[in-house]
C-alpha cells in the first residue's frame, strides 16, 4: 500500500492539485463531444492504406526527422518557405515542447479564458505561472486587459486559439496583431480548427519574429493518428526542437500521415460537408427560443441553456443516446453552457430532436 504521506512527500504540490484530463467513455453513444470528424474513410482508400502499411518495417526505428511527412504537412498546411516546422504527437505535444523550452520558476504563460484547458495544465506541470485573462461577455478578446497583462507579467508565451475552443469564435485579427507587436515573448496562434474557417495567420508568419503557428490533423479527420505541426522562425524552432523526444512520431504515424495527406481532397470534402452541416445545426439551435447560441467558425457550437439546467439536459441527452460536452459545471463565463460537435446530418438531427424534447 502506498501511503498518502509518501505521495505528499514526493509528488509536487501543483501536480497533486491538478485534475487529470478527463475523457468520459462514449460506449455506443452518438459521439458529439470531442470535435472529431464523423465521416469514415472511403473503402477504396482503406484498402490502399492497408496495402501501404504492409511495406512498413516495424523492426526499424522511425525516420527521426520525419522528412517525407514534413514535406507533406508543409504542402497541405500552406507553410511559407521562410518558416521552419516541427512535427508533434498531436499539437498537445507541441504545446508542451514550446512551454518546456521557456519554462522557469516565476515565468508566466498567458492566455485568454475560457480557452483550451491544456495551456494552463501544461504550464502548471512545467512549474510556470499561468495568467488567464477573461474574455469579454461576447467571448471577444479584451484587448486592453491582454495588453495590460503583457506589460505587467511579461509572459514568456501567449496562447491564442484561433478559432477559440470552447467558444467557437475567431478573435479580432487586429487584437491579435496588437498583442504580437507588443509581446516581448512568444505568441502562439493555435489554428486547430483551420479546416472550418477561412481565417488564418499562416501567411503572416514571415511578418513577425515572435509568432508561432500550430496546426493539427485531428479535426480534419485524423484524431486517432496524433499528428500536429508547429511553424515559425527557424531560430526559435531550433531551440524548441531540443525538447522533442527522439522518434516522437512512430513509423505508423509517419506513413499513415503521408498517405492521408496525399489524399487530402477526401478530408477537404468532408470538412466542406461539416461546414454545411454546421449552418443547418446552428439554424436548428437558433430556432429553440430557450437557448442562447454562439456563432462558430469551428466544428462545434457552444450554447447556453436556461439557468441551472445544463446538468439535467446533458444527462437527458445521454439517456437519449447522445454524448456532448457539459461546460456549465464550473460556473464562471461558461455557466449553463453545453458544447456540441457537428456530426453527420442524421446525428445532428437526432441531437436536435432530443434537445427539443428535453427543453419542452
Ligand atoms: N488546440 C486546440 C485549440 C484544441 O481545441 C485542441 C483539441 N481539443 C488541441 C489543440 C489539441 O489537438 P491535438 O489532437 O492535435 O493534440
Amino acid at each position: 500500500m502506498v501511503s498518502a504521506d509518501k505521495i505528499n512527500q514526493w509528488v509536487r504540490p501543483e501536480i497533486r492539485a491538478l485534475a487529470s484530463y478527463h475523457v468520459p467513455p462514449a460506449g455506443d453513444l452518438i459521439k458529439l463531444d470531442a470535435m472529431e470528424n464523423p465521416w469514415p474513410w472511403p473503402e477504396g482508400l482503406l484498402q490502399d492504406w492497408l496495402e501501404r502499411l504492409r511495406q512498413v518495417e516495424l523492426n526499424r526505428y522511425p525516420d527521426p526527422g520525419a522528412q517525407e511527412l514534413q514535406a507533406g504537412m508543409r504542402l497541405a498546411m500552406g507553410v511559407p518557405d521562410a518558416a521552419a516546422v516541427i512535427l508533434g504527437n498531436g499539437s498537445d505535444e507541441l504545446i508542451q515542447m514550446i512551454i518546456q523550452a521557456v519554462a522557469m520558476p516565476g515565468r508566466t504563460v498567458m492566455a485568454p479564458e475560457p480557452t483550451f484547458v491544456m495551456y494552463r495544465q501544461i504550464a502548471t506541470v512545467a512549474g510556470m505561472e499561468f495568467s488567464g485573462v477573461p474574455l469579454r461577455d461576447d467571448f471577444s478578446l479584451d484587448r486592453e486587459a491582454m495588453l495590460d497583462t503583457l506589460e505587467r507579467r511579461q509572459p514568456a508565451v501567449t496562447f491564442l486559439a484561433y478559432p477559440n475552443n470552447p467558444t467557437g469564435n475567431l478573435f479580432g485579427a487586429d487584437d491579435i496583431e496588437a498583442i504580437l507587436s507588443r509581446a516581448d515573448g512568444l505568441v502562439v496562434v493555435d489554428e486547430a480548427y483551420a479546416p472550418f474557417t477561412d481565417a488564418s495567420f499562416m501567411a503572416r508568419l514571415p511578418d513577425y519574429d515572435n509568432l508561432l503557428l500550430l496546426r493539427t490533423v485531428s479535426k480534419m479527420g485524423l484524431a486517432g493518428l496524433r499528428l500536429g505541426l508547429l511553424a515559425g522562425p527557424a531560430a526559435w524552432l531550433e531551440q524548441i526542437d531540443k525538447t522533442r523526444l527522439p522518434y516522437n512520431l512512430g513509423t505508423l504515424n509517419q506513413v499513415t500521415g503521408s498517405f492521408a495527406l496525399a489524399h487530402r481532397a477526401v478530408f477537404e470534402d468532408q470538412a466542406r460537408l461539416i461546414r454545411e452541416a454546421r449552418s443547418i445545426l446552428l439554424a436548428g439551435l437558433q430556432a429553440l427560443p430557450q437557448l442562447v447560441v454562439y456563432p462558430s467558425e469551428a466544428n462545434f457550437i457552444l450554447f447556453r441553456v436556461p439557468a441551472g439546467r445544463a446538468g439535467e439536459i446533458f444527462a437527458g441527452l445521454k439517456t437519449a443516446g447522445i454524448l456532448i460536452k457539459n461546460l456549465g459545471g464550473a460556473g464562471g463565463a461558461l455557466h449553463d453552457c453545453l458544447r456540441v460537435t457537428v456530426g453527420t446530418p442524421a446525428e445532428n438531427l437526432a441531437f436536435l430532436k432530443a434537445l427539443q424534447g428535453l427543453l419542452g
